[in-house]
């Protein structure tokens, strides 16, 4: 069998057709496309704003501007995620801190996050881990109690909603956030070759996105500090930088859009097929999905319960050529981080979760036939065959 990987982009004929009108228009970048991808991720999600962006990680690092993170200002996040999650804390000169995760979700837990909150905490960065919401109602209520900025980083959760008081609320909605991020690298839910977005309800925020993506120049009159009495008159009103996507990437986006919805459902029915195959596996630790969510099912995380056990299961199942990944290494046990002073020893859950996890394939190119293989080559492993 081909090599599987854990994901994969799914590119039909009517992705490369929007790409080559994009490309013999007017407009490569800054044009009609970026504002009509803009749109469908707010008819979405139901937000108000969407700030489309070079890549999530500049989305981060925008929020966290917008968020005004600056020297000495600490911003909490779970060390279980991308890098990215806390270098756009670094990048503002803030500095990132790590809380503890819940066992089963993998997302960070409230009451370690509380532990951690000083009068130098500035923000929380709350990451759907897998496409699994956080325990966004606790986490905002914290927020509020203390005063501080949410950023929901949403990289694997767009697709992803849960209920509040028996309304059912998407990823990016806002309801217990002032920014969330999404990222469009092709190994998440829908791409764009790179690309990211800050999604928003609040005016002063999208302004200060705009601003923020584009050198911190505004032509807007109504924006300008100085009067405008030339045509050519525009002014920089912020450090910025050139975050901008181009409008090529905003064609394949915005008809990505489309096929979203169908996307989660293949991934929902593979996460539902492993989770039928695998349970019952005394080896095993699968995913949860709590009856209060709807999972984007970013990935697909099992964990080998004997530890010393991962390694030797993870080789095996790459060399029967299943793209198998570890999601992630703890941030803080990275020599970066540890260079700057970060615990190992302060997390015990992340630890533990990390010494056993696997993540399987699980992407909408993924056939039945290659999931099942993946399910007899893990229990063939697992039971010795
Ligand atoms: C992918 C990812 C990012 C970064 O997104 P890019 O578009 O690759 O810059 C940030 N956070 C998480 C959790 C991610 O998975």
């Amino acid at each position: 069998m081909k090599f599987i990987p854990y994901s994969h982009q799914a590119i039909n004929s009517a992705d490369i057709k929007a790409v080559v009108k994009a490309l013999k228009s007017e407009w490569l970048t800054q044009g009609p496309n970026v504002q009509k991808f803009e749109k469908s991720l707010c008819v979405y999600t139901k937000a108000k704003y969407a700030v489309a962006v070079s890549s999530g990680t500049a989305a981060l690092h925008l929020a966290c501007l917008a968020a005004g993170i600056k020297k000495n200002n600490e911003v909490i996040t779970s060390p279980i995620t991308f890098v990215a999650s806390a270098n756009c804390v670094l990048y503002c000169g803030g500095k990132p801190v790590f809380a503890d995760v819940y066992e089963d979700t993998v997302n960070i837990n409230p009451k370690e996050l509380e532990k951690r909150i000083n009068k130098r905490t500035k923000a929380i960065i709350p990451v759907h881990f897998a496409g699994h919401p956080c325990a966004m109602a606790d986490i905002y209520r914290l927020a509020k109690k203390h005063n501080l900025a949410v950023i929901e980083d949403a990289a694997h959760a767009l697709g992803s909603s849960y209920l509040h008081k028996g309304k059912r609320i998407k990823i990016g909605a806002g309801k217990h956030s002032d920014m969330t991020v999404f990222s469009f690298h092709p190994l998440k839910a829908i791409t764009t070759g790179e690309g990211g977005a800050i999604l928003t309800n609040s005016k002063t925020l999208y302004d200060r996105l705009l601003l923020f993506r584009s050198h911190g120049i505004t032509k807007d009159g109504a924006k300008l500090k100085r009067k405008k009495s030339e045509n050519w008159y525009y002014e920089m009103q912020e450090l910025g930088y050139n975050y901008r996507i181009s409008d090529i990437q905003c064609a394949l986006g915005a008809n990505q859009m489309k096929r979203l919805d169908r996307f989660m459902k293949i991934r929902q029915s593979i996460a539902a097929y492993y989770q039928k195959e695998l349970r019952n596996i005394e080896e095993l630790i699968l995913p949860v999905q709590s009856p209060r969510v709807r999972s984007a099912w970013h990935l697909y995380t099992i964990r080998v319960n004997s530890l010393s056990k991962r390694k030797k299961v993870f080789q095996k199942l790459r060399a029967a050529g299943i793209g198998v990944q570890v999601h992630y290494i703890p941030i803080y046990q990275q020599p970066y981080y540890q260079a700057l002073k970060h615990q190992k020893n302060a997390y015990p859950i992340a630890n533990k979760y990390y010494d056993s996890a696997i993540s399987l394939p699980i992407h909408p190119s993924l056939s039945t036939k290659q999931v099942a293989y993946v399910c007899k080559t893990l229990k063939g492993i697992l039971y010795g065959r």
